[in-house]
């Protein structure tokens, strides 16, 4: 009889769902281990704390999203996701000014990180050969007798009455999709392979949020709204992102309703981190250069407490240089690649990571994994690097950052950058290849293109005319 092909894959979070997509086209069963148990409707649960602030997914991840699961926009604004026009509904303020409003065709939707979790979810558990086990913790990795490649895992599910003799369960392929705090490192190191060495670039940023109703007859012409930091001179940002309205409402709307949700937050580098009391929260909101953010926390009706996040440091496992790799093995989203969440890539990279392993397993057999994983993981590893380039140069402004010295690329990365944000203000056709960037529908070289390259230039030498 043949073997039926298995892939693991540990957490069941945004990665690990993704990852769970791309797999379930290759292998006889899938299996996503999860720590949580996950509630029937969208809500916070204790492995993603951070799903209470707000996750806008970049229109590059929202294409790959329609393409795995297609119908899945029409979906989520059904259950209330706001659709917007990106170009036209986003109110960006600039360390140079308001960036220009036109009509386009980049539509966006955004919506709570619980909303689109359980979205994808629902349709992942309608794959038959997809099993969600819950309420299981991996606990470390096993290895053939010879220590040639991984071949399962160990866990211990919540509730046995044995925690000491953990269960095994064994996979063709396993992948750690367990966030942050992943223990893959210290489970190679266990079982005879070396860790990864590691990158870390930290601006020491801080973040906060809180849901609120937006204010009865506060008027505007945006649906979404974005003061970004802009380091040195501006350490302090804050966005207004649309949610839908609460799933406990009976009379809940679909996109657009009166009951969307907004939910606030500020965000503040190089340790000026917003506080989270009542009045600290509206004396940071009213320091950014816009009044409107202090004005819908002091007429809007807070629906939550105010939550910090002040860990955003971003950190690369370098799992694809190993000089030993442990076949079979894989790590993917933000336990191989951290990112700053401020720069809102993350849910994108774990999309574009899907979709190389689903690129790789389309062109290799299982087999091939004995001596190709490695190659895999460097494949995952540019899946991400554009992001990690854009989320460290960014953060390398602020004058505190920790992680390499500057080097003259990054600078003129940023210097770039600044003259960019001065044209995007009334430029509608910089401003559209701008937004295709930061949303990774384009690659970074596309703003180096000639007719952006000589406004750039033609910027600077009116300015220093002048
Ligand atoms: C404050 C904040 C704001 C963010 N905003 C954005 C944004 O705007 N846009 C964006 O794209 N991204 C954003 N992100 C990033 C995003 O939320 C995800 O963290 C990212 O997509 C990576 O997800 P992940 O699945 O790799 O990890 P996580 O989301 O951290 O999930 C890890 C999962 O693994 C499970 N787990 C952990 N250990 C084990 C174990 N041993 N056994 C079984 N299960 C385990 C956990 O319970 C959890 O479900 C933000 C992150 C933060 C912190």
């Amino acid at each position: 009889m043949q073997h039926k092909t298995r892939a693991l894959v540990i957490g069941g979070s945004l990665a690990g769902l993704l990852v769970g997509r791309s797999l379930a086209n290759h292998f006889d069963h899938v299996t996503i281990v999860e720590r949580d148990f996950y509630a029937d409707l969208p809500a916070p649960r204790k492995g993603v704390p951070h799903s209470r602030f707000p996750h806008s997914l970049m229109l590059r991840g929202q294409q790959i999203l329609e393409q795995f699961f297609p119908g899945l926009r029409a979906e989520l604004v059904a259950e209330g996701a706001i659709a917007m026009d990106s170009m036209k509904e986003i109110a960006f303020l600039t360390s140079a000014g308001w960036t220009t409003r036109c009509s386009s065709d980049l539509q966006l939707f955004t919506c709570s990180r619980d909303l689109l979790d359980w979205a994808i979810r629902r349709r992942l558990a309608a794959f038959p050969n997809v099993q969600f086990l819950q309420g299981a913790s991996v606990t470390g990795l096993l290895t053939d007798a010879e220590h040639t490649k991984i071949v399962g895992v160990s866990l211990h599910r919540h509730g046995d009455s044995n925690p000491q003799s953990p269960e095994e369960l064994y996979a063709d392929l396993i992948v750690d999709a367990s966030g942050k705090a992943s223990h893959a490192p210290q489970w190679l190191k266990a079982v005879g392979y070396e860790p990864p060495h590691e990158t870390e670039v930290n601006a020491f940023v801080g973040y906060v949020a809180r849901v609120y109703q937006p204010p009865a007859n506060l008027s505007v012409d945006w649906k979404l709204l974005f003061v970004p930091t802009a380091p040195p001179q501006r350490q302090r940002g804050g966005v207004i992102f649309p949610i839908e309205s609460d799933f406990e409402l009976p009379e809940r709307g679909c996109s657009g309703s009166p009951n969307t949700r907004w939910i606030v937050s500020l965000i503040g580098g190089d340790r000026d981190y917003p506080p989270t009391d009542e009045a600290g929260f509206l004396a940071f909101a009213r320091s950014l250069p816009t009044p409107i953010v202090a004005e819908v926390i002091e007429r809007g009706t807070p629906l939550t407490p105010i939550y910090a996040y002040y860990s955003n440091e971003n950190r690369l496992r370098h799992y694809d240089q190993l000089s030993h790799s442990p076949a079979h093995f894989i790590v993917v989203g933000h336990a191989a690649c951290l990112l700053n969440p401020t720069y809102g890539q993350a849910m994108t990279v774990a999309a574009l990571e899907a979709v190389t392993l689903d690129q790789f397993l389309q062109h290799h057999s299982i087999d091939d994994l004995n001596s190709h994983t490695r190659h895999l993981q460097q494949q995952l590893a540019k899946a991400h690097h554009e992001a990690w380039m854009a989320a460290t140069s960014a953060d390398y402004r602020y004058r505190n950052v920790q992680g390499k010295p500057i080097n003259a690329a990054t600078w003129f990365t940023n210097w770039y950058w600044d003259q960019l944000m001065e044209l995007i203000v009334d430029r509608a056709r910089v401003y559209r290849t701008f937004m295709e960037v930061l949303h990774l529908l384009k690659p970074s070289i596309a703003l180096f293109q000639l007719h952006i390259l000589s406004q750039v230039v033609w910027h600077q030498l009116n300015k220093r005319s002048s």
